[in-house]
């Protein structure tokens, strides 16, 4: 090398992640690449005058990990402070909750909202939701939503009323959506997925903006670099170096270029549109498609980039589409040659993954789908051997979300019955054993024996990401331990399955597998210091597993204090 690098780490344990799975001892970067790999005799003796040196003291080292299921710029919307979203992620009782709310009203004009992060995953210590007249005691005078989870929403009275919804108003056509009542035929502000969108889309009316895919609140162009900003520094903390960002809006997407070019964007980011197809019919949906969807796709670099379109199906038991729209959509992105990332079912049994894969089966027909990295994302429950056989035959990638299933499952157990009440998953499950093995487990044996090419990722803000323990998510899909207990014990995976999970197969799902997702020289310098080696620390401990440094690009963008 005619050079010095830069930055030279050694005397580690690096596990490279490469084909061979190989471990070495040092690394070199030159430029923001790896510019050599390999033991420390040879690579610190590539040392010069400029360069700087590491002693990793025999230290484990990782690839940068990704997170492949993420609403990142929402996420950063929770980590905001009293600047955007009321934060209750964490907060684990009513009271908690009611609290954090009453506080946001004392420093809100009167008739503004005011809205939540989602909700706490797990179970509630009231083991039941809170209702409007919880919200309505600490928020009488203006309009206030919980975003419970996915599509569901929590409002106070004064919300309801703005979305016309009272004790009158006719439940959505099934299977669309569930306005939950008492027992004297009154709503209890619970509206469950298209009762959601129904009260979502009055609202957005009233307010004079246009609908998007998730979320009502919309933040100004500042906000929601902020955001950006405030929830990539949480992921370096947690050695979390790129995402997958999950139903982008179109004006989330504009902030993440105004943030590049800014400088400020950090965490590598595969943007995955989310169109409000929820809201259009077949007509205008294809009206869109064909007038935007150029060759936008795969535009960018390994820091910002286009990398496809995200459709939702099945959310809690309930149907976004018809199986007909499904199909038309479907292959109507397919005919643009897009990649979709295809959140088929959640708490909806087989029937979604059916319908699914009957739709792509028949687009491969209009354009072949294998090498295309199309992804399921969640995969929960996904054990059906002649659906994996399907989704193999179709090169589907599958995304799992070990943290979501870690604290869902302890919902589904301990709240079982007040779920039924309000029909969260309308497929009714009497046995709260068997609906969360249903709902929540991962079979990830049977993906990985198949030979399918498996990503993790969290589902993040249906959970947030802890700092305190960053290594939980791909400690749940180690052991496929969750709060309410295993849910599948014979499924275990190995430890290196679980490190491609969470880098290289990532890279792969966003077709950067030539320049991320491992330590290999002429790859881009993304690594992580950890403070326990990961290949031989006990299961335990991986839950405990502390980052003690991050680089991007080989910059240093975390480092914990001592
Ligand atoms: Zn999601």
């Amino acid at each position: 090398m005619k050079f010095a690098p830069d930055l030279i780490l050694y005397n580690g344990k690096i596990i490279t992640v490469d084909a061979a799975f190989s471990i070495q001892e040092a690394v070199a970067v030159y430029d923001g690449k790896f510019a050599a790999v390999g033991s420390t005799s040879a690579v610190k003796g590539l040392a010069g005058k400029g360069t700087k040196l590491v002693n990793l003291e025999g230290r484990c080292v990782v690839p940068g990990q990704f997170d492949s299921h993420v609403h990142f710029l929402l996420a950063g919307l929770d980590a905001l402070g009293s600047k955007a979203k009321v934060d209750i992620a964490q907060l684990q009782s009513i009271e908690e909750i009611l609290d954090a709310i009453r506080k946001r009203v004392a420093t809100t004009p009167k008739g503004k909202w005011i809205g939540t992060s989602c909700m706490y995953r797990g179970a509630l210590k009231e083991g039941r939701f809170p209702t409007r007249q919880d919200l309505d005691k600490v928020a009488p005078d203006q309009p206030v939503y919980i975003f419970q989870s996915g599509k569901n929403v929590i409002a106070n009275t004064f919300a309801l009323k703005l979305a016309g919804i009272d004790g009158g108003t006719p439940q959505p056509v099934e299977p669309e959506g569930w306005i939950a009542k008492d027992a004297s035929g009154q709503p209890t502000g619970h509206l469950i997925a298209g009762a959601g969108d129904m009260a979502r889309k009055a609202w957005w009316a009233k307010a004079g903006q246009p609908i998007k895919k998730w979320d009502f609140l919309y933040f100004d162009r500042e906000t929601q670099i902020e955001a950006i900003q405030a929830q990539q520094a949480i992921y370096h903390s947690c050695g979390v170096i790129g995402v997958r960002d999950m139903g982008t809006a179109t004006d989330e997407l504009d902030a993440y270029i105004e943030a590049k070019r800014r400088g400020v964007l950090n965490i590598r980011t595969d943007i995955i549109l989310g169109l409000p197809f929820r809201y259009l019919s077949q007509q205008e949906a294809a009206t869109a498609l064909d007038c935007y969807f150029g060759p936008k796709q795969h535009f960018g670099d390994a820091m910002l980039k286009i990398g496809g379109i995200k459709l939702v199906l099945v959310n809690d038991g309930w149907w976004a589409y018809s199986r007909e729209k499904l199909n038309f959509l479907v292959r109507a992105i397919n005919r643009h040659g897009w990649n979709m990332a295809i959140h088929v079912n959640t708490g909806g049994g087989e029937e979604p993954t059916e319908v699914v894969l009957s739709s792509l089966e028949e687009a491969n027909k209009d354009a072949p789908l294998a090498g295309r990295r199309i992804s399921f994302e969640h995969g929960f429950g996904f054990g059906n051997p002649d659906h994996i056989r399907r989704a193999k035959a179709l090169g589907i990638v599958f995304g799992a979300n070990p943290l979501l299933a870690y604290y869902a499952s302890a919902r589904s157990m301990r709240m079982n019955e007040i779920m039924t009440q309000v029909r969260i998953a309308k497929n009714v499950e009497n046995d709260p054993w068997k609906r969360t093995v249903r709902d929540w487990a991962l079979p990830m044996r049977h993906w990985f024996d198949a030979g399918l090419t498996v990503t993790g990722g969290t589902d993040n803000p249906a959970v947030a990401y802890d700092p305190d323990q960053p290594f939980l998510c791909q400690y749940s899909a180690l052991t496929g331990m969750t709060l309410a207990g295993k849910l599948l014990p014979e499924h275990k995976i190995t430890r290196e399955e679980l490190l491609r999970m969470f880098t290289i197969n990532n890279a792969y799902a966003r077709w950067q597998e030539d320049s991320l997702g491992s330590i290999e020289a002429g790859k881009l310098a993304d690594l992580v210091v950890l403070d326990t080696d990961i290949l031989t620390c006990a299961e335990e401990k991986v839950k405990d597993i502390q980052v003690l440094q991050t680089y991007v690009g080989g910059n240093l963008v975390f480092e914990k204090r001592a």
